[in-house]
């Protein structure tokens, strides 16, 4: 049986910690194991992290062919998925800043959430196409926004499976109209990371399982683009001592701060649970 092609996709805005470790090697073991760098968000990505990201993995023992794909190098690919959805018509401009849509759900008491937070009140969707064009053709800065309903209807019921929780039905609505592209990120993480995965071959996505609820939305992604269904296993996180997740905003310790205090690769395997 040929092995599984996984992958491990971090995005280059901080130094790995050991949650990353653990996740890179979850990957490795699973399968024939490709790094992805996820810079979309070009504002916050910097080189300097994506060098310490190869140096930390090559430090715990872990290899990946080359070249590695960085997503700031396919926009154009993601700006034909996006056509191809808004060739559909499931696809509108949204024109709302944060502060509006903020203030729209505070009028609207009991805003339904998502995994990601409030829902979208759905404001722009009643612009006509009129309306549209004119704030358009004034550059006013707009994000692409799916229509969920339309998209969900299109796509028909959808499931996927998870190695850990089986199979799944796919509720993508949860998510509500999400944005797929915005003025200075040209493709969402959902978008990039659906269409990289098929473009890679991957055929078992493992990751946390804080990412869980983002493969409904995935799942839709690949039946409206005709992309294959890859298997996914949403592994566990690692905590600390008194049971928080490590994260970059709590300070986890780093790999390279483990290193440097004199830590072998070999440790911080065992610390990672391998
Ligand atoms: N780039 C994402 C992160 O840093 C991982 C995405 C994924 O594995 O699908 O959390």
């Amino acid at each position: 049986m040929m092995p599984d092609v996984t992958r491990f996709a971090p995005s280059p805005t901080g130094l790995l910690h050991i949650g990353h470790a653990y996740a890179a090697l979850f990957a490795a073991q699973a399968g024939q194991f490709l790094v992805r760098i996820e810079d979309i968000d070009t504002g916050r990505c910097r080189p300097e992290f994506e060098t310490a990201i190869f140096e930390d993995l090559a430090w715990l023992g872990l290899s990946w062919p080359q070249p590695v794909r960085r997503q700031s190098r396919h926009f154009a690919e993601y700006r034909q998925a996006l056509d191809r959805l808004s060739g559909q018509g499931l696809l509108y401009p949204c024109f709302c800043t944060r502060a509006d849509i903020q203030r729209e759900i505070a009028a609207a008491a009991g805003a339904p959430h998502g995994p990601d937070g409030p829902l979208y009140p759905g404001t722009c969707r009643k612009l006509s196409d009129a309306e549209r064009g004119g704030r358009i053709a004034a550059g006013a800065p707009y994000a692409l926004r799916l229509a969920m309903d339309l998209a969900c209807t299109a796509a028909g019921p959808l499931s996927w499976h998870d190695a850990a929780q089986g199979e799944q039905r796919a509720v993508p609505e949860q998510f509500g109209d999400l944005v797929l592209a915005r003025k200075d990120t040209p493709a969402s993480y959902h978008l990039a990371c659906t269409l990289d995965d098929a473009a890679q071959g991957v055929t078992l996505v493992t990751r946390g399982v804080d990412l869980f609820a983002a493969t409904h939305v995935h799942r839709l992604l690949q039946a409206l683009l005709g992309l294959p269904t890859p298997r996914y296993h949403h592994h566990k996180l690692l905590v600390d001592a008194s049971g928080r997740k490590f994260s970059k905003r709590d300070r986890a310790p780093t790999l390279k701060a483990l290193r440097e205090s004199g830590k072998t690769p070999t440790d911080v395997r065992a610390l990672a649970g391998f």
